[in-house]
């Protein structure tokens, strides 16, 4: 499995892609109110792509022919949805929490990132497992060295989130990232007998988009009709949270937190 590693120079590029994601998340964090619709948010995100000299990563993938792949510039997955939701007509309301995920190409070099707005009075066991989610990512981060294997870090992110009754979702993971937005490795939030066997070694240069995703129910999902969205089976509510790291001499670096 070949994991490319990343020169000093490589891992700025990818932060200039790292600082357009981050606005376009925050973007989305001052305008995602009630009564607005999920595509307003999409197309506002898109505006401020552009504006900024970038690509988005999501609309026609995976093919990037026109008309054809996923229909839209972010994925907006609310309550229920996991990820991978499609803007359209939906309109937030009040108690709603939204998974805002955007990924950008600067200069051939790309960055990826999510969060999960919490808009209004939130229920508190809903408010609980998006806090929940993040610690779990900020967990992951801290976590991460060179030396280490990744499924010493999963292992942390797993018994966090189960320990607490979350449901870790198995069918999609995080990823290697680089000059393509998926590249090797697959970056599982848990253990598996195949993360164990193909282990990734966390050396300096490895970078990695990290992305728990935790239910407040069932783990299991499934996929929506529109071939995309992806829901809990139980119809609960779900949290996602993504940076993209680099691993660094001494730790980790996070390129999509705007600095
Ligand atoms: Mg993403
Ligand atoms: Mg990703």
């Amino acid at each position: 499995m070949a994991i490319t590693r990343k020169s000093r120079e490589e891992i700025q590029k990818m932060r200039a892609a790292g600082r357009v994601v981050h606005a376009v998340l925050e973007h989305c964090r001052r305008i995602c109110k009630p009564g607005v619709t999920t595509r307003q948010i999409d197309e506002e995100a898109e505006s401020l792509i552009q504006a900024r000299g970038a690509r988005g990563l999501f609309r026609n993938y995976p093919t990037y022919r026109p008309g054809e792949g996923f229909p839209a510039t972010l994925c907006i997955s609310v309550n229920e949805e996991v990820v991978h939701g499609i803007a359209g007509d939906r309109v937030i309301r009040d108690g709603d929490v939204v998974g805002i995920d955007c990924g950008v190409e600067v200069d051939g070099w790309c960055g990826d990132a999510a969060t999960t707005l919490m808009v209004g009075e939130v229920k508190p066991q809903v408010r609980l497992l998006c806090e929940t989610t993040q610690h779990v990512l900020e967990l992951a981060i801290e976590n991460v060295r060179p030396g280490r294997k990744w499924s010493q870090v999963a292992r942390l992110m797993q018994s966090y989130a189960e320990q607490r009754g979350y449901g870790v979702v198995r069918d999609f993971v995080g990823h290697g990232i680089g000059r393509r937005m998926h590249e090797e490795p697959k970056v599982p939030n848990f253990v598996s007998r195949d993360l164990l066997r193909n282990d990734i070694e966390l050396r300096e240069g490895v970078v990695l988009a990290v992305e728990p995703m935790l239910n407040l129910g069932t783990e299991k999902v499934e996929t929506l009709d529109d071939g995309w969205t992806v829901v809990t089976l139980d119809r609960k509510p779900s949290a996602h949270y993504e940076h993209t790291i680099a691993v660094t001499a001494d730790g980790a670096e996070v390129l999509t937190n705007g600095r």
